[in-house]
């Protein structure tokens, strides 16, 4: 028999599973909110002008060819990017206490990270809220990291951040723990702290000598404003943490699977850097060698000029705000209908995705009766949704929860 005979099948991926399933139905009102990508008003995927202006210009361009990027990525590229979520004026950045590397995308950056920490500050214990992005669980899981804690975030009775008990729990931590942080537009509850609760936080992460790790994979594409999207990394750097960003380009410029992604590392003092940058070096050398270009061409491109810079904020503008008008679409239309319920979260909640606080029998009516597909948490994208589907969408949540 097969040597690969005894190996199990895991479990789904519950995301493309739905979009699969998604794919397979033909009824003709199907709406798909489970995805994790932006949608125009069309439904349709996005390459943002600017990208696809910049990557004709790159094609053309007969001084660039495909040799070997070095094996922490392209200079002008990581750069650029820790400029972008430091802020070109950062302290951090002026006296050389703070630098990138390339990653493969968002999750690359988590995982050279949690290699990293496990490596060579011995980490094993981290932190992630609850609930989370699914695979903080995994990457720390396969980067060694043996105690695996989540601490409270969401308050589903009242719909909102629990400030009080992620505070809790995060007092019990033990010193030097890894704290995961969402930079902004916490997926998937789109509930982010405010700038007071943020302090409150950080007081408690200073006191307890607790290592922030930020999740930054939205910076811009929150708010529309890259600058407010980075303030919670930004006031940690301020008040002299070192801590780690790990940066994703995939939804800010539509690159999805371009894999453009920045680990930003802010340290006490430039003496370190060397040693820090020799040791991710070797972690990204054993594990894919260097990598990739393309996306990260386009990224250095459009930061590094600035009529292109420009037409990317107008861009991330757009993309934004089309979500902000969907959220207040959806919930003026459930308040409109009577739905019971308060539905004030939804716009008071920030990014692509949405907490409904829908239970799972709620969820499985969408999906059965409706043709709504959800995960089975009650998040939704606010990105499916469009002007010519929100009210059967709105009118399908009102029935499923009377
Ligand atoms: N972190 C969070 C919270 C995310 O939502 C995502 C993408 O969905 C990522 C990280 C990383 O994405 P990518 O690896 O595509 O950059």
């Amino acid at each position: 028999s097969s040597i690969f005979a005894n190996v199990p099948k895991g479990p789904a991926i519950e995301v493309f599973a739905l979009t699969q399933a998604f794919k397979d139905d033909d009824n003709t009102k199907k709406v798909n909110l489970s995805v994790g990508a932006y949608r125009t008003e069309e439904g349709q995927p996005w390459v943002l002008p600017v990208v696809r202006k910049t990557e004709v210009g790159i094609a053309q361009d007969e001084s660039i060819n495909h040799e070997y990027l070095p094996v922490t990525g392209l200079e002008t590229f990581t750069r650029a990017a820790t400029e972008l979520v430091l802020g070109a004026d950062s302290n951090a950045i002026k006296e050389k206490r703070a630098f990138g590397v390339q990653t493969i995308s968002g999750t690359g950056a988590i995982r050279v990270a949690a290699d990293f920490l496990h490596r060579q500050l011995k980490r094993s214990t981290v932190y992630y809220s609850n609930p989370t992005w699914e695979n903080h669980h995994k990457i720390f899981v396969d980067s060694g990291f043996t105690n695996l804690h989540s601490y409270r975030y969401w308050d589903q009775n009242n719909r909102q951040l629990d400030l009080e008990g992620m505070l809790a729990d995060l007092e019990q931590a033990p010193a030097e723990s890894v704290i995961i942080l969402h930079a902004c537009a916490h997926n998937p509850t789109g509930m982010d702290p405010t700038h007071e609760q943020w302090k409150e936080i950080a007081n408690l992460m200073e006191r307890k000598k607790l290592f922030p790790l930020f999740d930054s994979a939205y910076q811009g594409f929150a708010s529309g404003d890259p600058d407010l999207d980075a303030w919670a990394i930004r006031y940690f750097v301020d008040r002299g943490f070192e801590l780690f960003v790990c940066q994703s380009f995939a939804k800010n410029f539509g690159l999805y699977c371009e894999r453009a992604g920045n680990l930003t590392v802010v340290q006490q003092s430039s003496a370190t850097r060397d040693m820090i940058h020799s040791q991710l070096t070797l972690i990204i050398r054993a594990n894919y060698s260097n990598p990739p270009a393309y996306g990260v061409r386009i990224v250095s491109k459009v930061l590094n000029t600035p009529e292109l810079r420009k037409e990317w904020m107008e861009c991330i503008k757009n993309m934004s705000s089309r979500i902000r008008q969907m959220r207040k679409l959806l919930r003026d239309n459930l308040v409109a209908l009577g739905t019971p319920g308060n539905w004030d979260h939804i716009v008071n909640q920030i990014g692509m995705f949405s907490y409904t606080g829908l239970d799972q029998n709620q969820v499985n009516v969408l999906i059965k009766t409706y043709h709504i597909y959800l995960l089975k948490t009650g998040r939704i994208n606010m990105c499916g949704l469009n002007t010519s589907n929100v009210d059967y969408v709105a009118k399908a949540i009102h029935a499923a929860v009377t």
